[in-house]
């Protein structure tokens, strides 16, 4: 992969295979599909850790801040430290975050996606990654994360995305689970399977503007969803695709 990156500025990539072959099964992926699936959530930075998925929700995060470079090197910059964080699961940018004084961490399920403990206008980014497909209502959701943002601030967040398809609900069909093959908790149950169509929800829970990343696609896809077209940054950030 031709690419930085986006946390740690490191070159250098690995792979795992992370999906089995029940869960291919329930989601009825082609094989072109389960291979994007898999470097979306198997392929991984040699240096941090963080893989395709988190590196693009990298993306998000800095079109959010409006500066393009490594997280691990944005969060030195005093105003990107100081910027007030809410964090709803442990992602690839988390070490980045934790320990600065503005951030929240808030971890989904402990948290209700639905009835966030926060009061209006909050925060300046709000992030969670694969979170949104075990959400039951994920619109009134999103516009429960905008409703926590400040009007500068930004919604940062990845669900996979099966690029060929549109969006369906599991509601009528076997059960489903992400997470690992063993283990399963209902957490992780799958509401929702997201296809082409994932950028009209942020739009219905009132986001002004929706804006897409991608390191390779369609293995990895992160959405920046914005209260207007203005960032923190003050101006329109350049990042749209
Ligand atoms: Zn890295």
């Amino acid at each position: 992969m031709e690419t930085r990156c986006s946390i740690c500025g490191h070159d250098q990539f690995g792979q795992r295979k992370v999906l089995w072959d029940a869960l291919v099964n329930e989601w009825q992926l082609s094989p072109r599909e389960r291979e994007y699936v898999d470097r979306q959530q198997g392929m991984h930075c040699l240096s941090c850790g963080a893989n395709l998925r988190g590196m693009a929700l990298a993306l998000a995060v800095q079109d959010a801040i409006g500066k393009d470079a490594p997280i691990a090197q944005l969060v030195k910059d005093p105003a990107v430290a100081a910027l007030r964080v809410l964090d709803m699961n442990v992602t690839s940018i988390s070490s980045s975050f934790r320990g600065l004084p503005n951030y929240v961490d808030a971890r989904y399920p402990d948290v209700d996606m639905h009835s966030l403990p926060y009061p209006d206008g909050t925060f300046d980014i709000v992030v969670h990654s694969d979170t949104l497909e075990h959400v039951p209502n994920f619109v009134h959701a999103l516009g429960e994360c905008r409703r926590v943002l400040k009007p500068t601030g930004s919604l940062c967040y990845t669900v996979p995305i099966i690029v060929d398809r549109l969006t369906r609900s599991r509601a009528g069909l076997p059960p489903s689970y992400h997470g690992k093959a063993e283990g399963l908790r209902d957490d992780y149950l799958v509401v929702t399977e997201f296809g082409a169509d994932a950028w009209r929800y942020p739009f219905e829970a009132g986001f002004g503007s929706v804006r897409f990343h991608t390191l390779r696609f369609p293995d990895a896809i992160a959405i920046t969803a914005s209260q207007s077209g203005v960032g923190i940054a003050g101006s329109s950030s350049g990042r749209a695709a």
